[in-house]
């Protein structure tokens, strides 16, 4: 009896335990709706989807995307409320300090960062948090904002993804540690989280709603909202913040200032 007894415990603590798919960042509340069973079926079979079957193109065939030179900048968690069912963990997702949203720090960010960028000649897209499926862009960048519940934890941190088919994105992550930190002054975290290296929107191999294979990403977590530190810089003085990754844009071998390259005299 106590073997069947102890049985069923492992049993249930399996069932427990079964590993639930990364849906999202920031992930801790995963849909509470996949205790029925057309949604763990259908959850099981997103994680064993592939996208890409075939081969994942290599670096040494990574090209530039037609066209000029167009920067992305995520804005995190902005407009979750939209994601489609293979994102659904995003919904609920992101901190807040008080009455402001992650979200809103995030796309003011973005925005002044835009207006500098567009003012060099770049061509900025804004995305929100579901980002058209394929999407290309020379560069992306999504900008976050950590959360604690401990006021003294402050910093920022960047990463590329894990699987960077497009062999690159470690040199933006790398221009974008030294630059952010030179415009805020804030300090920044040797470390970098799971969630960051695998975000969702890298993960072509899982998701519709990801990035193109070929462009090259990187992901940004500003400072902690839950700050005062890092407040002064990411709320209350977000040019700093934003020039921080512009800096980093215009020291990528991939994204040139437009404008200077047209005026050093390539065609005028
Ligand atoms: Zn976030």
């Amino acid at each position: 009896m106590r073997a069947t007894g102890l049985a069923l415990l492992l049993i249930l603590a399996a069932d427990v335990r079964m590993p639930t798919p990364v849906v999202a960042q920031e992930n801790r509340s995963v849909d509470r709706r996949s205790t029925t069973e057309t949604s763990s079926s259908r959850r099981r079979r997103w994680r064993n989807y592939n996208r890409y079957p075939g081969p994942i193109p290599t670096p040494a065939e990574w090209r530039a995307p037609e066209g000029p030179v167009k920067i992305a900048l995520q804005a995190g968690h902005w407009r979750a409320h939209e994601a489609p069912g293979e994102l659904s963990g995003l919904k609920d997702n992101g901190t807040r300090w008080r009455e402001t949203a992650e979200w809103e720090v995030n796309l003011e960010i973005a925005q002044v960062a835009a207006a500098q960028l567009i003012e060099l000649g770049y061509e900025v897209d804004i995305l929100p948090a579901v980002i058209p499926p394929d999407y290309r862009a020379h560069l992306f960048v999504a900008i976050h904002a950590d959360g604690s519940d401990n006021p003294a934890a402050s910093g920022y941190r960047v990463a590329a993804p894990r699987r960077d088919a497009t062999g690159r994105a470690s040199g933006i992550a790398e221009l974008l540690r030294d630059t952010y930190g030179e415009a805020t002054g804030l300090r920044r975290l040797p470390t970098t989280t799971y969630r960051m290296q695998n975000y969702y929107a890298f993960n072509y191999r899982r998701y519709e709603h990801a990035l193109h294979p070929m462009t090259i990403a990187v992901i940004l977590e500003t400072g902690f909202l839950t700050s005062p530190t890092d407040r002064r810089v990411i709320v209350d003085e977000q040019e700093r913040a934003a020039l921080g990754i512009v800096e980093a844009v215009k020291a990528f071998h991939v994204t040139p200032p437009p404008a200077l390259a047209t005026s050093s005299g390539e065609r005028d």
